[in-house]
């Protein structure tokens, strides 16, 4: 409780809404605070109408509002913990004690997470699926990745959708440039899981991203479909960098965003 407290007060601190200390007790200061941010995320819409929290729901409720309103990335404003609450914590804390964000600067490229369309509109900005351009691109790697299904098979390139070919190569050459080879292969990046496939989202009845090249999926056997942040390996904070560079690129983590499928991104937005 007492961190939680403290992580709010730096938030809201951040915010503006907090003067008084960082101490990780919730006095007067922080009960009004707290007061404040609530209510200012009821005026502006980020909780649903009428929603109250009690406890220590309100705490991380108002956290969530104060990180949001400072541009980081909390998700709604749910009274709840989640992957993106805590990332967006952990980003704020770099900033705090770094000087500077963690986030790489991803509006100089033109490449902002609003780049990519919807997931529901990928077929009018992509072509229909299964089409040429949907293999059309090719991705070369900065070093030999394994088959994840198959060690032994190594593969220098892999073809996507034409349209995502420079980011997803900017992405792996990134990653591999920011851990080194050896991290990068210990973290088992190097694990392809595929990228075009023609086919169904698995358990459903839409087309899977995957049909139109614009999907990856790394190291499978260690992030699992239905695996949530507490056993999927890539929800590990060690991937935090990995996450700030595939984002940076407007790529989208179902993981990250959804807690399940941890081992696929996108270039398609979910909402
Ligand atoms: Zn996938």
């Amino acid at each position: 409780m007492r961190d939680l407290i403290e992580a709010a007060q730096h938030a809201l601190r951040h915010a503006k809404l907090y003067e008084g200390l960082v101490d990780g007790i919730a006095g007067r200061k922080t009960r009004t605070a707290i007061s404040i941010a609530l209510r200012d995320a009821a005026a502006t819409g980020s909780t649903g109408p009428g929603a109250q929290f009690e406890g220590e729901r309100r705490i991380v409720a108002a956290m969530q509002h104060a990180l949001n309103v400072t541009g980081f990335d909390a998700g709604p404003v749910d009274g709840y913990v989640g992957p993106r609450t805590r990332g967006s914590l952990e980003e704020l804390m770099h900033l705090l004690g770094e000087g500077k964000p963690l986030t790489l600067d991803r509006e100089d490229r033109g490449e902002g997470p609003g780049r990519w369309p919807l997931q529901r509109d990928v077929e009018s900005v992509f072509g229909p699926a299964g089409g040429q351009q949907c293999t059309a691109g090719r991705v070369v790697l900065p070093f030999a990745f394994s088959l994840a299904w198959d060690l032994d098979r190594t593969l220098l390139t892999f073809s996507c959708h034409a349209d995502v070919e420079k980011p997803l190569e900017a992405i792996f050459r990134e990653a591999a440039a920011a851990y080194g080879e050896n991290e990068f292969r210990r973290l088992r990046l190097d694990r392809f899981g595929g990228c075009f496939n023609h086919r169904r989202m698995r358990g459903g009845s839409r087309l899977s991203m995957h049909s139109w090249g614009i999907a990856v999926d790394l190291d499978p056997e260690r992030n699992q479909l239905r695996w949530n942040s507490d056993r999927a390996a890539f929800a590990h904070r060690d991937y935090r960098l990995w996450w700030q560079i595939v984002e940076s690129h407007g790529a989208v983590s179902l993981g990250r965003q959804r807690d399940f499928d941890w081992m696929h991104f996108q270039f398609a937005r979910l909402s």
